[in-house]
């Protein structure tokens, strides 16, 4: 995920001056400074003009794919209205909004362009072959479409089996432990049948610890047992553990024992 393009770009900034172009070079009618669009055309998160529009369902606020990609690493709120887009899988509450992408596109001069170039170079850099792109069929089916058959698909599909969201909250280091790398991304979806000891591979193996370290890995007040599974856990220590419908799990590096 962090070597794609998706969340590798940044968003194109266009100057403030540009103005709203009237392709049929109509002179009757005024063109409209571009700034007074901002508020439907611009994404919140990195203030540019949105890229790959992407909608949550929940409440229809929009933001660029990959800012929104991104933000839900760490959250399942919308970063607009704060709702829970998805207790435990907001990815799923997206789609893309090609209409909107067309508007901006049309509005916004250069920027499909320059967007285009940005991740040909990026690719090119990367000596990656560049993806084609998602063919849209021209043909309309011929029999009706069922509403449900409207709505775009998800932008993401996440296997069933991952059915727990964890968060790990690093909680610190004993006195004399210093090299390890933090951990970059606290959430996690996992399966229910992983264990506790799962998760302390994952953190291990996330932080580079050295091996003769001792990772304590607690929920509320308890210390978990390396052969609890998450499912057990979950269920065990009920909706004290949870939060925002993920499971919180603590831990801390320990010193072996003498
Ligand atoms: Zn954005
Ligand atoms: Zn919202």
């Amino acid at each position: 995920m962090d070597d794609s393009w998706e969340t590798d770009r940044s968003c194109s900034k266009i100057s403030d001056s540009e103005t709203l172009q009237d392709k049929n070079g109509n002179e009757d009618e005024p063109s409209l400074p571009l700034r007074e669009f901002y508020p439907y055309i611009r994404c919140a998160l990195c203030t540019g003009f949105f890229i790959d529009a992407t909608t949550i369902t929940e409440c229809l606020h929009t933001f660029c794919k990959s800012c929104i990609v991104k933000h839900f690493f760490y959250s399942n709120r919308c970063p607009n209205c704060d709702i829970v887009v998805h207790q435990t899988q907001p990815l799923y509450n997206i789609r893309p909004d090609r209409q909107l992408q067309d508007i901006v596109y049309k509005m916004v001069p250069h920027l499909e362009e320059a967007e285009r170039q940005r991740m040909c170079a990026f690719y090119k850099n990367r000596g990656l072959v560049m993806p084609k792109p998602v063919a849209v069929p021209s043909i309309l089916p011929t029999k009706p479409l069922k509403q449900k058959d409207m709505m775009p698909q998800s932008v993401f599909t996440i296997p069933p089996e991952l059915d727990v969201s964890l968060m790990l909250e690093f909680v610190g280091a004993e006195n004399g432990i210093e090299n390890y790398k933090p951990l970059e991304r606290k959430y996690v979806r996992v399966s229910g049948e992983a264990t506790i000891r799962h998760v302390e591979l994952f953190i291990r193996r996330k932080m580079e610890l050295s091996p003769n370290l001792q990772v304590d890995v607690v929920c509320g007040e308890h210390i978990l047992q390396q052969r609890q599974s998450l499912r057990e856990v979950r269920s065990t220590m009920g909706k004290n553990a949870l939060q925002d419908g993920m499971l919180v799990l603590q831990f801390g590096l320990v010193l072996p024992g003498q």
